[in-house]
């Protein structure tokens, strides 16, 4: 057992538990069969990496902070599984939505805030470049305390129903309707974080934060985003080939 300071309630020399970032059953369902995950980035200079068979994990909080995280990583969860039963909205200019009635909004809300926190804590290169910077203390502050909606870091949730829906981004920072968020991509649902001080004016699709036990509304994705697109294509011109013998590597017997 590795002894150090928790990334949560900050204790010092206590036993570190391993902590996943994503919780592990989210890669699972993007290994399937395959029982492998490796890393693409559409940068030239950031080859793929296999990554550790179980889901990547780190050391980073003690074991009462890792069990705090729990109720909001079943709150996934229990979306993911109920993925399906969502009321579709299809309307006739094209856009979609669906809607999950009943969720707790301040449990779903908190587990990307979690994500987030988790990825901040970690060094491994593997959970992205998150920096959470002068919001870190109000990050620690809101995560010690029971779960209730946080107003200031709200989250927009989307279905990915397209064919690269299932797949795993790990936490960047984007731009939406001129704001910038942080992208959390997972099985069928990404979130959009907003970590910052209030936005004046009109944000788009916020879909979380507005109460407990609600309806929670979200745009459906039904084709692959042009900006995904352009990404995925980007990785593949870089480092197609590099893909190709990690997975004659994986898959040789
Ligand atoms: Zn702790």
């Amino acid at each position: 057992m590795t002894n150090g300071r928790c990334g949560l309630c900050e204790t010092a020399d206590v036993p570190l538990v391993r902590s996943h970032i994503y919780p592990r059953w989210c890669t699972e369902v993007v290994q399937g069969d395959a029982k492998m995950m490796f890393t693409v980035s559409p940068h030239a200079h950031i080859r793929p990496t296999p990554l550790h068979g179980g889901g990547e994990y780190d050391r980073i909080v003690c074991d009462s902070c890792e069990q705090s995280f729990k109720a909001a990583d079943d709150c996934f969860l229990s979306l993911y599984r109920n993925r399906l039963a969502g009321k579709v909205l299809r309307d006739p200019n094209g856009t979609s939505g669906v809607v999950y009635a009943g969720l707790d909004q301040a449990l779903l809300q908190r587990f990307f805030l979690t994500c987030l926190f988790r990825a901040h804590l970690s060094r491994r290169p593997a959970h992205g470049n998150v920096d959470l910077g002068p919001y870190l203390a109000r990050m620690r502050q809101v995560l010690l305390r029971p779960p209730e909606t946080v107003p200031d870091m709200p989250v927009t949730l989307v279905r990915e129903s397209h064919q690269f829906g299932r797949a795993i981004h790990m936490p960047h920072q984007t731009r939406f309707g001129g704001i910038r968020f942080w992208r959390l991509a997972l099985p069928y649902f990404t979130g959009m974080v907003r970590v910052g001080g209030p936005v004046h004016g009109y944000v788009p699709m916020l879909g979380l934060a507005l109460g407990r036990h609600a309806d929670v509304w979200m745009p459906d994705l039904l084709d692959v985003p042009p900006d995904l697109l352009r990404t995925l294509g980007r990785a593949k011109a870089h480092h197609g080939d590099a893909i190709d013998r990690l997975v004659a590597k994986a898959t040789r017997r």
